[in-house]
């Protein structure tokens, strides 16, 4: 039976430390500070952001709203954004996703200040992973290995087998293991024989966004299994791995929810910190 790599209890630590930091920052006359943007009225976007806004009032971060109609011009985001971008008192912004129709996500996105992206997903950050270079990097890849490292899992030298190459957990998350020191082996949707991979791995990583797709068969004994996948199920959601049946033989196994998803709004509230780094903040 497997140990669980739990999330809640990391999380618990993490926003603990973030909110010494703010302390600190405030101390030297700073107040760290979100902006959030939400263009339209999707529901899950609105519990997100809410939800982000009761973290940082949790852990002392300053938090603005702003609320833009699903009919907003493009023109009218980025004149937003411009402003944000500009503002001094602005640390980090968020775009929620998705964007309403007709709007573009890669404009919207790479009109934010690199030193901003708390997503890190503008086009230079992205260049920062891949390049191996410090950078704001997105949350649920940096939760993956935060998780690790934080239950005490060397990732160092370790067969990581990643199951998704997708633009916001898979692809960047590669070469997050990869300044690790693993050998990692990438799998997708054209992989043949999936099992043959994933029985390889010391350390397996979904995600893919396939409910329980992950079975027992395809798991070495003792192997360590971490899941970012998030799907919605009757009665609530679940991970990529058929979690029941593979805590049987992984060592150390990330529940969903519970695992991965409870780290990810504390490590935006971490880029604001590092974003007041790069913006030139010293403390
Ligand atoms: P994408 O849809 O962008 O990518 C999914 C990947 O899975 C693709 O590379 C795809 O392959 C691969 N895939 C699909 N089907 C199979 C299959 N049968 N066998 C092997 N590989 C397959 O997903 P995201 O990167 O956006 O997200 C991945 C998961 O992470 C989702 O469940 C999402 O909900 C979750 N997520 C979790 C977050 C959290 O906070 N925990 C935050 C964000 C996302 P191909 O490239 O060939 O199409």
């Amino acid at each position: 039976m497997s140990q669980l790599l739990d999330g809640k209890a990391v999380a618990k630590v993490l926003k603990e430390e973030i909110r010494v930091e703010i302390a600190q920052w405030k101390d030297k006359g700073v107040q760290p500070k979100l902006a959030v943007i939400l263009v339209g009225d999707d529901p899950a976007s609105v519990v997100y952001a809410r939800s982000k806004q009761k973290v940082c009032e949790g852990i002392g971060m300053a938090f603005e709203l702003f609320t833009m109609p699903t009919n907003t011009p493009e023109a009218d985001i980025l004149a937003r954004i411009d402003v944000l971008n500009k503002a001094q008192d602005v640390h980090g912004i968020m775009i929620e996703l998705p964007l309403p129709k007709g709007i573009s996500k890669n404009t919207i996105m790479a009109a934010v200040r690199p030193d901003k992206d708390v997503d890190g997903v503008h086009p230079i950050n992205r260049g920062y992973i891949l390049s191996g270079q410090d950078g704001l990097f997105p949350a649920t890849p940096l939760s993956c290995i935060e998780l690790l490292i934080r239950s005490g899992v060397k990732i160092a030298g370790k067969h990581v087998v990643l199951v998704g190459r997708g633009e916001t957990v898979g692809k960047p998350l590669v070469f997050l293991i990869l300044k690790h020191d693993a050998t990692v082996t990438i799998c997708h949707s054209k992989t043949p024989d999936l099992g043959a991979f994933t029985r390889q791995a010391d350390i397996l990583i979904a995600a893919v966004g396939r409910a329980k797709m992950i079975k027992k068969d395809m798991v070495k004994p003792g192997a360590i299994v971490v899941d970012a996948g998030i799907n919605e199920i009757p009665g609530g959601i679940c991970g990529d791995v058929d979690f029941e049946a593979v805590q049987e033989i992984a060592s150390l196994i990330s529940p969903v929810p519970g695992g991965v998803g409870s780290l990810t709004t504390a490590l935006v509230m971490r880029n604001v910190l590092k974003g007041i780094v790069l913006q030139g903040g010293t403390l």
